[in-house]
């Protein structure tokens, strides 16, 4: 009989059904699925009887370096911790952007002994001339590139001018890539926030008042003409209003390809929490109306949502400017890979809106399949034997002040989420065992995109 490594036990989430059954891990890999009831041998046994094992949850929506006082040691402890055995870095880095194969090369190095978990990176590009960059930095292993209809910052997260835009789809659409899109109409807020600024309106609520949906449905309508224009695979990230899913399915029906994906707060937050935790639910684009997250709801539990993921932007005190009346002046973004997980598994599974199996799909498969991830998002053989595992039985009760993230600050302190996750298992190895972070600093690795000319992990 064949004898492996390692073999875990639990209620696998395979691609489509929920199983008892049994996991063979050598090297690394998943290497055999028991599910009739066949007992496998290994030097190791984790059995976690009726707790869900899913695949690694896979957030591809993580900004480490927007503040340089978190970066990869803390964020990746953070998703250990959560269940995500691989996120995805966002570009847009303080000081300097990853806008260039050199950065990204630097970036990649920085990268060695300092994550718990498995790393992708985003590319962008510069505001003016910088698309040369693109066929290089997908050669160089990005994972895709992110770019933003909104001016966040003008060096480090600049608005990308409609002609820069189109020359880039078509070097993403020839990359094989995907390109992904910020989209918030800029002209429009920016008009808007002068008006309230010069009224004096700068209370919580002036945050959503102040990028009312058209901003988003205006910026998404434009990118979905460019995409139809240039065949580029456009993602849409952070969609906060229906209305969005609503124009991309239409977009979807003429044969554009487009995805999308929204974050938690949207779907756990509205204008309320916003009146009620002001700078700590401020985010881009904002929280909604409590009709519009049911319309998000509805939509998710229908597919028109391809994943969730956190947009985890870790703002200290300081930046959020905690405790001054001026909404404006807080820094927009809320931490968020350790706690996903947990609160999706209560909003989501426990509740009984979506599945296990559907809840895998948002959580990992359809991220690694959008962004074609090698051998990452499935329960199935010579897969990466990355795992989350999840005890419907026992309760997470979110403590800010016990984030992994150097940020301790939630709108979600103190609620209690049905679900644990009691183990993380990252390529074989358990990384956090539901009461530690057990992992090694050094142990994850950068995983590169699909256009890389190794395509190896290193
Ligand atoms: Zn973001």
């Amino acid at each position: 009989m064949q004898h492996f490594e390692k073999v875990v036990r639990g209620k696998l989430v395979l691609k489509d059904r929920l199983v008892d059954g049994e996991i063979g891990i050598t090297n690394e890999k998943i290497a055999s699925i028991a599910t009739d009831g066949e007992k496998l041998q290994g030097d190791a046994v984790l059995d976690f009887g009726k707790a869900y094992v899913f695949p690694g949850f896979i957030d591809e929506h993580v900004h480490c370096f927007s503040n340089p006082e978190e970066g990869f040691v803390p964020t990746s402890a953070a998703a250990a911790v959560g269940g995500v055995t691989t996120f995805f870095d966002m570009p847009y880095d303080r000081p300097h952007p990853i806008n260039s194969v050199d950065l990204f090369k630097d970036k990649v190095k920085r990268m060695e002994g300092q994550t718990y978990v498995d790393i992708c990176l985003w590319g962008t590009i510069a505001k003016q001339n910088g698309t040369d960059q693109i066929l290089p930095l997908a050669e160089a292993g990005a994972v895709a590139f992110k770019m933003s209809t909104f001016e966040t910052d003008p060096f480090r997260f600049p608005r990308i001018p409609d002609p820069e835009i189109l020359k880039a789809m078509k070097l993403v659409k020839k990359s094989g890539l995907v390109a992904a899109f910020h989209s918030e109409n800029d002209d429009i807020i920016f008009s808007m926030i002068d008006d309230y600024k010069k009224a004096d309106k700068v209370y919580p609520r002036a945050h959503m008042e102040t990028r009312p949906p058209v901003t988003e449905t205006s910026a998404v309508l434009k990118l979905l003409e460019f995409a139809f224009w240039t065949g580029v695979h456009l993602h849409i990230v952070h969609v906060s209003h229906p209305r969005t899913i609503e124009l991309i399915k239409q977009f979807q029906k003429q044969g554009v390809k487009v995805t999308c994906e929204t974050c938690y707060p949207y779907l756990l937050l509205d204008v309320h929490d916003l009146e009620k935790f002001g700078p700590k639910s401020k985010m881009n684009p904002p929280v909604r109306y409590p009709e519009d997250v049911k319309r998000m709801w509805d939509h998710l539990e229908k597919g028109d949502i391809d994943f969730i993921s956190s947009d985890h932007s870790p703002w200290g005190l300081e930046q959020k400017d905690i405790g001054n009346d001026n909404i404006f002046k807080a820094a927009s973004g809320l931490p968020g890979v350790e706690i996903i997980a947990p609160l999706m598994f209560d909003s989501g599974v426990a509740s009984g809106r979506l599945t296990p199996v559907e809840f895998a799909h948002l959580m990992s498969t359809h991220p690694a399949e959008i962004f074609n991830v090698p051998n990452k998002g499935l329960i199935a053989e010579g897969y990466d034997a990355d795992f989350a595992v999840i005890d419907p039985e026992q309760v997470t009760e979110i403590d800010k002040d016990k984030l992994h993230s150097k940020i301790k600050l939630t709108p979600f302190h103190g609620k209690k989420c049905r679900g644990k996750v009691i183990s993380t298992i990252v390529r074989g190895t358990v990384v956090y065992n539901g009461d530690e972070l057990i992992g090694q600093k050094g142990y994850g690795k950068f995983v590169a995109g699909a256009a890389a000319k190794s395509s190896v992990t290193q």
